[in-house]
């Protein structure tokens, strides 16, 4: 059995050696795009072999040329569309193919969806070892049920914060846009079809500002000129806006002419200077310098309210973030009697969301100022019934746990009825997984940005006594190749 099967990749390893060799840069080939990678890339394969094409569509017939050979695969270059695919559709952005931003643009919205779909089930069902049902087809066996990616209405101009790099092009002139691929060089560009489109109209006056006044842009090379990049945050429901100039220095010169023109712009609340003097690719430093209103702007997801300065981290999609905590709380199926952790709660958005409809919640977050962010946001919702923690969730949880368990045994926030994760790309460490487990939570509530280390977390405590109930796919980021999954656990009976 064991020859045979070592014979059969010998001939495959063979055959592929050939192809390798058939397949030479700079060679043109006519490929159907039959699938695509997760990077958003189509994939068509010729004589067994795939080519990875950058901006082709699911379903277009494609001229390419051959860029770049690997051992069974390859990259090449559109050249043109000969037949495109009836999910191709017409970028707004102009910009798109040069920018990078957005990799799915061209690919109409519900093929965008239908891929962020597979995507979460190809990694639960590869990574994860899970076997999924559609909700359209429930068989009612218990397996883990994959609903459709939630999307957006209108899935442009979502975006409430932009950072626009400032710079100066061939000519000496002022500009801002976006960095070319893999570089430092500015393409200008002031409409970005997923901010907001008063970013442009603060663009132009900043910059019309920094000619008036003389003010030089930053240079990389040299470290000398002043304005690096200009922040911009828009709240959604409130339509208060900020604009925060990133300067090199602590004083911006005729700033007074700055914050005159800025009033102009409808609902500006806020305008602050960021001091940033060191040869970073970092955009912020972490002094704020106010010049002009206050220090922040407010934004309400659902009926809590969020303070939000120039460097604290907030979603990026308030119309989406509302969809996904909702269904956090869904999942969390919260009386008024629970006891929750939210873990990495950052500041404090998806706890304040719970607090609401649970007994207690306990929020865990390594960055101190944004658990700063928290306590204030509670307060200023009236929110008394969260406690937050700063550091790393796999040793603030053991920690309070093992301590806990010798002192209080039956200490609720030692056997709380939900743990809420909220991880960055990495997922969580072993040790706070192994504490969820040790705390024999009812239901855990897994909300990810990677979908891969969800698999692999999720596989993890299924094997601890957990069973997966309910995966939501959530459509965050329109236009791009990112996903976000809130999924449901439940403790299975002993
Ligand atoms: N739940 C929040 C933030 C999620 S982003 C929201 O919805 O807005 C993930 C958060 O995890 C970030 O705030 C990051 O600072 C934090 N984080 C990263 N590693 C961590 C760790 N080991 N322990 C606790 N928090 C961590």
């Amino acid at each position: 059995m064991m020859k045979e099967k070592k014979q059969r990749n010998g001939k495959q390893d063979f055959s592929r050696q050939e192809n390798k060799n058939f397949f030479q840069k700079d060679m043109e080939l006519e490929l159907l795009i039959e699938d695509m990678g997760t990077e958003g890339e189509g994939i068509g394969k010729k004589e067994g072999v795939a080519f990875f094409v950058k901006d082709a569509v699911l379903g277009d017939l494609v001229r390419v040329n051959i860029m770049k050979m690997k051992k069974n695969y390859g990259y090449a270059r559109l050249i043109r569309v000969l037949k495109p695919s009836p999910y191709r559709t017409e970028p707004r952005c102009p910009m798109y193919r040069q920018c990078g931003g957005c990799q799915i643009q061209a690919l109409d919205y519900g093929k965008q969806l239908e891929f962020k779909e597979n995507k979460v089930k190809n990694n639960l069902t590869r990574i994860g070892g899970f076997q999924l049902e559609e909700a359209a087809c429930e068989s009612g066996k218990g397996l883990p049920v994959i609903h459709p990616a939630m999307g957006m209405e209108e899935p442009y101009h979502y975006r409430n914060k932009a950072q626009f790099p400032i710079g100066t092009d061939k000519n000496g002139n002022i500009v801002t846009g976006f960095y070319a691929a893999r570089s430092h060089t500015i393409i200008p560009n002031r409409n970005c079809f997923l901010g907001v489109k008063l970013n442009e109209e603060i663009l132009n006056l900043v910059i019309e500002f920094m000619e008036e006044n003389g003010i030089a842009p930053y240079q990389e090379t040299t470290g000398t000129g002043v304005v690096r990049h200009v922040l911009i945050r828009c709240g959604f429901a409130t339509e208060e806006v900020m604009v925060c100039l990133v300067i090199n220095g602590r004083k911006l010169p005729f700033a007074d002419k700055l914050t005159a023109k800025l009033q102009s712009i409808p609902g500006m609340t806020s305008i602050t200077l960021n001091v940033n003097e060191k040869n970073t690719n970092v955009i912020l430093g972490d002094e704020i310098i106010p010049l002009w209103g206050q220090n922040y702007i407010t934004d309400y997801i659902g009926n809590v309210k969020y303070q939000i300065s120039p460097l604290s981290f907030y979603q990026v999609n308030p119309v989406q973030t509302q969809k996904l905590y909702e269904k956090a709380l869904e999942y969390a199926e919260l009386t008024g009697t629970e006891t929750v952790w939210d873990l990495y709660c950052g500041i404090g958005t998806i706890s304040l969301f719970l607090a609401q409809k649970a007994k207690q919640v306990y929020g865990v977050e390594v960055v101190a100022p944004a658990i700063k962010d928290a306590r204030n946001n509670a307060r200023i919702n009236g929110i008394t019934n969260v406690e937050f923690f700063v550091g790393k969730a796999e040793e603030v949880l053991p920690e309070f746990y093992e301590k806990g368990i010798s002192e209080h045994p039956g200490a609720e926030m030692l056997h709380p009825d939900v743990i809420v994760v909220d991880p960055p790309r990495k997922g969580c460490d072993a040790r706070c997984l192994e504490t969820i487990v040790k705390m024999q939570p009812k239901r855990v509530v897994y909300v990810s940005c990677d979908s891969a280390t969800l698999a692999r977390d999720l596989k993890y405590l299924c094997g601890e006594g957990y069973e997966v109930r309910e995966v939501q796919p959530v459509d965050m980021f329109p236009q791009t190749t990112h996903v976000e999954t809130v999924c449901l656990l439940s403790r299975k009976a002993q």
